[in-house]
């Protein structure tokens, strides 16, 4: 079974799941986990509003786990439907000497059809376009290679096999490449390695939005071509995930709460005052509480609460939330701000619960990098929404028909798929919350000098790109100092790595500009209450030794002098950058390893 953080990170609707019983894919919230009564406002994550505001409105909520749906009365949390369905019998002297690829009409498997062995496995093979559309490979018209099955039944040939066109030989001699297939009725022959490399049209497919068990797949048909894969490959769909802190100078659980729509509405009934004693805003929570808006553990907090401390929530809470997904990264930024310099929560604050965002006062230590200075600021305590809000399958489509295949390119071909789902005229996102802690790095002033390459991107237009290249098509990648910012995350990510012995894949990055100050957010999390590791925030002492240690692979890549030589201009998605230097885990990277140029970290003249 996956836990919930799992599926947010790594899989979610139309990922394929490898499981006891085979490979099997995630359906739609809708099909898969959300039917009957299941209703996600009883899973909720409040955040204050402003992921919501994020999302444009759209809301989060907790992905249940096993124990929370078995108290909610739900047996399964999530059912799955086994995908693909072909199978491969490898009892070669049941066919011919060959393995036997086949469709399996039961969907619970069984032995195989021709020579009744066992219970074969399924192929390894699905065909998926840059859509989103994943479907079964199409054996018969590959095998045909395009054309109708023209054989008659050859004497001797099993009846499993002549009155079944879902079967094929499959001639195996190690890799794909050498692979051939055949069909049993008519002879016709393709080699696997031929299939693989050329494009083959769509069929519009969507077996995620297939409810398990429904029966028959919908195949609307689609104007890209589709491409064979593996069906583990980590490009046949990468979750697109949002994440947002909680930061501000006191956030804590009651301040969080008090964000809640059925507070807020309690609170500032249209006609009444806002309680104005410690008295009446209780007998408000109290009556919450009653009304199931707010829980035992949030009530907690609140009766042990200082007057000082609720009025600042209540206040905090009168505040709409802000719009878009601009303004909430600089009020993350601001608050980060705010922390480095006065602490957080500020002195004095200690009674207002446990906090979801703590930086010692005092903390923030300075340090030279290339001639700037820098501020480095441990968050020692730090809140994280993640949702799922999509998915991309990444496949290079290769339009022109029979053109080269290259593996792992075209993100900005791949479109988005939306896995939300309406429910009482909202639309829904599965969730986690995470705690964990933050290394906070800023400048006091403007990063960027002058060069060629700052030049290069500063003159570029977003024109010249597809919006879904840019986080909410804000293009604030373009700007040189986020690519600066963004540049030393990556460095800064892989020492720490290498150095202080921390896995990076699983060391996060937030990269903040805005006006002529910009910061970067190294941040580690895990899932539950006690998420703070401490290893992160251990290593802001030693960044005089760590941020030179990033800079070697900079200076130097094992992949120059190609690397260097790259140079960005405008329709790139990257500068000199490369694996062997400054490209990362899909999992750290928020910007899918674009937006990255040595040169101008560098400040590279030439
Ligand atoms: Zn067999
Ligand atoms: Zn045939
Ligand atoms: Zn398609
Ligand atoms: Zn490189
Ligand atoms: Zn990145």
């Amino acid at each position: 079974m996956i836990r919930p953080s799992q599926f947010i990170l790594v899989y979610g609707p139309g990922a394929i799941l490898e499981g006891r019983r085979g490979p099997r894919i995630i359906p739609g919230l809708r099909e898969g986990l959300l039917r009957g009564d299941v209703n996600p406002e009883d899973f909720e994550i409040s955040d204050g509003g402003m992921l919501k505001a994020a999302l444009d409105g759209k809301r989060i909520f907790k992905m249940p786990s096993k124990e929370m749906m078995k108290t909610e009365g739900v047996e399964r949390p999530y059912r799955t439907a086994p995908f693909p369905r072909w199978r491969m019998c490898v009892n070669t002297s049941g066919h011919e000497g060959a393995y036997l690829l086949y469709y399996d009409r039961n969907p619970q498997g069984g032995p195989c059809p021709a020579c009744g062995v066992g219970n074969p496995g399924a192929t390894r093979f699905v065909r998926a376009c840059p859509d989103g559309h994943m479907d079964e490979v199409d054996w018969y018209r590959l095998v045909h290679r395009g054309d109708e099955c023209g054989g008659t039944a050859r004497s001797g040939l099993p009846r499993a096999l002549s009155g079944n066109d879902d079967t094929f030989y499959y001639r195996s001699g190690g890799p794909i490449s050498s692979v051939v297939l055949e069909c049993p009725r008519c002879g016709a022959k393709e080699g696997l390695g031929t299939a693989y490399g050329r494009p083959w049209p769509c069929s519009g497919r969507n077996p995620e939005s297939e409810p398990p068990g429904s029966g028959k797949a919908r195949r609307p048909g689609c104007s890209k071509n589709s491409r064979i894969i593996h069906r583990q490959a980590s490009n046949l769909r990468m979750p697109v995930v949002e994440t947002h802190f909680t930061t501000g100078p006191h956030v804590t659980g009651v301040h969080v709460c008090m964000k809640g729509g059925a507070v807020r509405a309690a609170l500032f009934a249209p006609g009444r005052d806002p309680p104005g004693t410690r008295e009446d805003a209780l007998k408000t929570f109290e009556w919450l509480h009653e009304q199931g808006q707010l829980s035992a553990d949030q009530m907690y907090d609140i009766r042990r609460s200082s007057w000082e401390v609720l009025k600042d929530a209540i206040d905090g809470a009168r505040k709409k939330p802000e719009g878009g997904f601009g303004d909430m990264i600089s009020g993350e930024f601001r608050g980060l701000l705010d922390a480095a310099e006065n602490g957080a929560p500020p002195e004095g604050r200690s009674d207002s619960g446990q906090a979801l965002f703590e930086v010692e006062r005092n903390s923030t230590r300075g340090t030279i990098l290339l001639g700037r200075e820098l501020r480095v600021t441990p968050v020692r305590r730090l809140r994280t929404i993640t949702a799922q809000t999509g998915f991309r399958r990444m496949i290079a489509s290769g339009e022109a028909a029979g053109g080269p295949r290259s593996d792992g390119d075209g993100p900005e071909e791949a479109e988005e798929v939306d896995i939300g789902f309406d429910r009482n005229g909202h639309r829904w996102y599965p969730g986690v919350e995470f705690l964990g802690e933050g290394l906070f790095i800023t400048a006091g002033n403007d990063v960027v000098r002058d060069s060629k390459a700052a030049r290069e991107w500063r003159r570029t237009a977003k024109d010249g790109y597809s919006p879904h290249v840019s986080q909410h098509g804000l293009f604030r990648e373009l700007d040189p100092a986020f690519v600066w910012w963004h540049t030393l995350a990556h460095a800064l990510t892989r020492a720490v790595g290498e150095h202080a012995g921390y896995s990076s894949t699983s060391i996060r990055e937030r990269v903040y500009v805005e006006g002529r100050r910009g910061g970067i957010l190294l941040y580690a999390t895990q899932p539950g209450n006690d998420g703070t590791l401490g290893g992160l925030i251990s290593l802001a002492p030693h960044m005089d030794r760590i941020l030179p240690a990033a800079m070697e692979e900079v200076l130097v890549c094992s992949g120059d002098p190609l690397c260097r030589r790259q140079e960005f201009k405008p329709g790139d998605l990257n500068g000199a950058a490369c694996y062997g230097c400054l490209m990362n885990s899909e999992t750290s990277c928020e910007h899918r390893n674009m937006w990255l140029d040595r040169h101008v970290l560098l400040d590279d003249p030439q």
